[in-house]
């Protein structure tokens, strides 16, 4: 084994210590002194790992023995230097026994569902989930005979009337996708964890900066990485967190799918998870105040933002979460959809586009309606789904109340 140093940043002095977030951040996943000093882990791009000796090939624990970091590294998809750097900083930032990286959110979705359940089960899922979860579910779930049931995102332990012998686990997503509807997890997870049952949570939106699912009770989390921890529009990665059974599992499943990530995106994400604690309380406080200034606008029939006190879960929201990001809800007063139109296309400064997490604005029409089958997701008029970025809100205002002018003018023209 290298010897570390205790000047050599990595943090590895106070391991089994608690350093706080901000510096876990900046010192985990590294180690300078195994490759030169330089203070970033190399981009490791390989398939093939070479074995010096044919002793090692038989018995790869020889191998770990020579290796910088202790690892036994066998063949590219089973991981590298690099990945395992994410790995580490990851489960130490989530308090996780174990962290797998997939090669976008939605496949860590996928990994997990397919890997948890099994042909006979009934899974439970919270409706306000992100839509292409659900499609997963009833495509793919259903093809090998596990049967999803949805549920009011509101039911709280209520949820315990709905598990069945042959319930595996419960989906949650906190605050829900478009609608950011707040679950009582606790609850939840006590009447789970009374049957048997698992706990799984999307924690995209808080990250685990605002939100620590595993201290609520859930056994695994998921993160579109793609969002925050890369944070700059500029990569795809999926994080799965485990705990305790679920951990076997999920293992053996991310290998026999052939799962396996990209060495720069997982570059990238190392190097965003540096500034994240930055990022997200800029994101966070100009999305407060953007979306405070939207409240006071006569066109805005409601804006849905757990942080703020009109939010109908915000006390809830407050029991469970440290803080909020930039992504947010609003609903339009009814407007004809060439009113809806002339609004979007007169944005500047925003950009219109699916994801979110980047360095930049952006707002998008959605309708739930269809997709939601459990409760009633009817807004009474346009949704308008905001990520409030790391420009100048005040100039985000500006851009909003001139694409606010462009929709009146229409409305008064028709
Ligand atoms: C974006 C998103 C995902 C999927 O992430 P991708 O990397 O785009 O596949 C999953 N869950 C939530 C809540 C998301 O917002």
């Amino acid at each position: 084994m290298t010897h570390s140093p205790p000047h050599d940043g990595s943090g590895s002095q106070n391991r089994g210590t608690k350093l706080s977030v901000e510096t876990r951040l900046a010192t985990r996943g590294r180690r300078p002194f195994a490759h030169s000093g330089f203070v970033n882990i190399p981009t490791h791009r390989g398939s093939t790992v070479l074995y010096e000796t044919y002793a090692d090939l038989k018995n790869p624990e020889r191998k770990a023995e020579k290796s910088p970091d202790g690892r036994v590294y066998t063949y590219g998809r089973r991981g590298s230097p690099t990945i395992t750097a994410l790995e580490d900083a990851l489960a130490d930032l989530e308090d996780a026994e174990r962290v797998f990286l997939t090669p976008s959110g939605l496949s860590a979705i996928s990994t997990v569902l397919f890997a948890l359940a099994n042909a006979g089960d009934h899974i439970l899922v919270t409706d306000s989930t992100y839509q292409p979860a659900r499609t997963f579910c009833d495509n793919q779930l259903r093809r090998f005979g596990v049967e999803t049931e949805y549920y009011d995102p509101l039911i709280g332990g209520g949820i315990a009337d709905l598990i069945r012998p042959n319930t595996r686990l419960v989906y949650t997503e906190s605050p829900g996708s478009q609608t950011f509807e707040i679950q009582d997890l606790s609850p939840i997870a006590a009447a789970a964890k009374a049957r048997g049952v698992l706990v799984v949570t999307d924690n995209t939106w808080a990250t685990p900066l605002f939100f620590r699912p595993f201290d609520f009770g859930a056994d695994v989390t998921i993160n579109a990485g793609t969002k925050y921890v890369v944070g700059h529009a500029d990569a795809l990665l999926g994080v799965i967190a485990a705990r305790g059974s679920a951990v076997q599992a999920i293992h053996q499943c991310h290998g026999d799918l052939g799962v396996s990530v990209g060495p720069d995106d997982v570059t990238l994400a190392l190097r965003g998870l540096r500034t994240m604690t930055v990022r997200l309380e800029r994101h966070q406080a100009s999305a407060i105040r953007f979306a405070e200034w939207l409240e006071t606008r006569t066109e805005i029939e409601r804006v849905i933002h757990p942080a703020l006190p009109s939010h109908p879960q915000h006390a809830l929201w407050k029991t469970y979460f440290t803080g909020s990001t930039g992504l947010f809800s609003a609903v339009l007063k009814p407007q004809p959809e060439g009113a809806v139109a002339a609004l979007f296309d007169a944005l500047n400064v925003f950009g219109m586009g699916f994801s979110w997490g980047g360095y930049e604005s952006l707002a998008v029409p959605f309708d739930c309606a269809e997709s939601r089958t459990a409760t009633e997701a009817d807004l009474g008029g346009q949704g308008i789904r905001f990520h409030i970025g790391l420009e100048d809100p005040a100039d985000l205002m500006a851009d909003f109340e001139a694409a606010l002018d462009r929709m009146r003018a229409f409305s008064e023209a028709a």
